[in-house]
């Protein structure tokens, strides 16, 4: 088998909810509640779901910006929710984050030289030649040139913008690239574009990704394994290939009718799902989407489906008990 790079085991995340004259407790939201999946070396693994579905949250609690409720998250032999802040210091130079936003996540103040470098300066990676050496080399990897070092953010389209925001998560050379919807604020047709660079330098350099997104049409074609999340759960996963062609849960169904498909010849009956999302705070009994599954049984409201692993197909739905 591949190497295992994460093995994330029992993930969860609750807010608190303060209230009343006391601020006192009043209940949790459960954003990310009983997570456990892994990740091979150099595969990208899709994460997908509505937005309120805890992928996000799940992104970053991998990175330790916030903390876990209880569960662990191995990163190679460390569990990361156990290290010094030290550590986890060290450990931050092989697992980086792309954001949805790359203008918020550049500071506007900064020459794109002085952004990309800080990576490496936080680190303490190379003298002043070779960290601008590597800012220019890294601007090139990504498709821009090295005299762009100069500029600042504004001076940027937003595909360029998240290039430089990819070309900032390189520059430590990390092992993990965790991308929080990179392409979501992008055109379609720069989407593609962003895309492809992204598989190119996972080949380049070796590179494992946990790709999320909101939708099943962008993590089709760059995703090795793909999970669906709904409150806070993994619901399915599985190959992608797999998942496209033989979806269990209803819910991955519905999703999955939403996607365009490029052939004309072929068409698919729309799965509307119907009502809105659940409160996290106050998720239904039983099986979280049997408020909106038009296949709901009895059982589905009173009883949480099991997370089955049917020949490495994962689905938590009472259809498949048997
Ligand atoms: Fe629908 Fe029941 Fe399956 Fe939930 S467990 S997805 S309600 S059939």
């Amino acid at each position: 088998m591949t190497e295992l790079l994460l093995q994330v085991d029992g993930l969860k995340k609750y807010f608190p909810i303060n209230g009343g004259l006391l601020g006192k407790k009043q209940g949790e939201v459960k954003a990310v509640d009983d997570l456990s999946f892994f990740v091979k070396k150099g595969e990208t693994l899709g994460i997908v779901g509505e937005s309120g579905c805890g992928k996000s949250t799940t992104g970053r609690l991998l990175m330790r910006l916030i903390e876990a409720s209880d569960g662990s998250i191995i990163f190679e032999d460390k569990d990361l929710r156990n290290l010094s802040k030290t550590e986890l210091r060290k450990t931050r130079r092989d697992i980086q984050m792309v954001f949805q936003d790359p203008y918020a996540s550049l500071n506007p103040r900064h020459s794109i030289e002085k952004i990309l470098e800080e990576p490496l300066i936080v680190h303490g990676i190379g003298s002043k030649e070779e960290r601008k050496k590597r800012v220019q080399e890294m601007l090139e990897i990504v498709g821009l040139s090295s005299y762009h070092a100069r500029r600042y953010p504004h001076q940027f389209s937003g595909g360029q913008r998240q290039r430089i925001g990819i070309a900032k998560a390189l520059m430590t050379k990390p092992k993990l690239i965790i991308a929080d919807e990179p392409v979501s604020a992008l055109d379609v047709s720069i989407q593609a574009q962003v895309l492809n660079l992204m598989k190119d330098i996972q080949n380049e350099f070796q590179l494992t990704y946990i790709f999320i997104a909101h939708d099943l049409g962008v993590v089709r074609h760059i995703s090795d394994r793909v999970g669906v999340m709904y409150l806070g759960r993994l619901i399915e996963l599985s190959d992608s290939e797999e998942l496209y062609t033989n979806a269990m849960h209803p819910y991955t169904k519905a999703l999955l009718s939403a996607v365009p498909i490029a052939d004309p010849d072929i068409s698919r009956e729309r799965i509307t799902i119907t009502g809105e999302i659940p409160s996290p705070s106050n998720p239904p009994a039983g099986c979280a989407f049997h408020t909106r599954c038009s296949e709901c049984m009895d059982i589905c409201k009173t009883t949480r489906p099991e997370y089955k692993n049917i020949n490495g197909h994962f689905v938590a739905c009472h259809l498949y008990n048997d």
